[in-house]
């Protein structure tokens, strides 16, 4: 019923319990994960990981890993992908983009290095035909930019917590607007209001598991001081995160799921061939 359109799944916070933790997705109505590499180490395991839970997987450099990045990786992103062109659950360039909210990775040099390495995948997904899934996070504007100058079929804005003008431009440019657990706080308001009045058509829902944990995980600074371990998020999560979005658009939860899973369907086209 449900698509997860961004899990890490591949990521340690799930190395005891991997399998069961896809499995309570599954049984919570998740069908499919689609998994975004981080750095090249981890593009066999996400694979993997495809293939064994019948999910879907993107293949990339992150923004978060572009200080430890060769630019030989971007050569052997050219290879992987041609490499797995005829393989039906490969959906998407990604986990890419630019991150300017991390302090190290705003310095000049490090700026100069991250978009290198964020229009050297851009060009890759035009050249095979790829969506992309960005990485969002005070870089909205420059993603834009690099997209106007070397366009790619479509794709998702994941997290995405920019404004309504931003939100327009990716839409026009063939982008959905990927949404999860930042919406279930009240706080949100900029966010929730945004989730509320973008089409239908611009949705896409997702945990970004183990990260952004719902409000209903989230413990205080007072809490895990006194010992309350922070809650993990999981793709089983999926279906509560979008009660609350159903709530504050007014939709049932049929109409959301459909809905969100055409558009997840039409920004990674091969989900549905998958
Ligand atoms: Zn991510």
């Amino acid at each position: 019923m449900w698509i997860d359109t961004h899990c890490h799944l591949d990521a340690a916070e799930f190395d005891a319990d991997r399998d069961a933790v896809r499995q309570a997705a599954r049984v919570a109505g998740v069908t499919r994960c689609v998994i975004p590499a981080v750095h090249a180490a981890h593009w066999p395991q996400v694979a993997q990981l495809a293939e064994r839970h019948g999910d879907a997987y993107a293949l990339g450099i992150h923004p978060l890993y572009v200080p430890q990045a060769q630019q030989a990786d971007v050569l052997a992103l050219d290879r992987a992908l041609t490499e797995r062109r005829d393989d039906p659950r490969l959906v998407a360039v990604g986990e890419i983009g630019l991150d300017f909210f991390v302090p190290e990775l705003c310095t000049p040099p490090m700026r100069e290095r991250q978009w290198f390495f964020y229009t050297a995948q851009l060009k890759l997904a035009q050249k095979h035909g790829l969506p992309v899934i960005l990485h969002v996070r005070r870089s909205a504007d420059l993603l834009l930019k690099g997209l106007r100058q070397c366009p790619v079929v479509s794709g998702i804005a994941h997290a995405f917590n920019g404004s309504t003008q931003q939100a327009e431009a990716f839409v026009d440019l063939g982008f959905v607007l990927g949404f999860g657990g930042t919406l279930t706080y009240e706080r949100s308001l900029q966010l929730r209001r945004l989730a509320s009045e973008v089409p239908l058509s611009a949705l896409v829902l997702e945990t970004d598991a183990p990260d952004i944990p719902p409000q209903w995980l989230y413990q205080t600074a007072e809490q895990r001081a006194l010992g309350v371990p922070q809650g993990r998020n999981s793709p089983a999560e999926l279906p509560r995160i979008a009660q609350v979005l159903a709530g504050l658009r007014g939709l049932s939860l049929a109409d959301l799921a459909a809905a969100t899973r055409a558009n997840a369907q039409r920004a990674l086209p091969q989900l549905a061939a998958a």
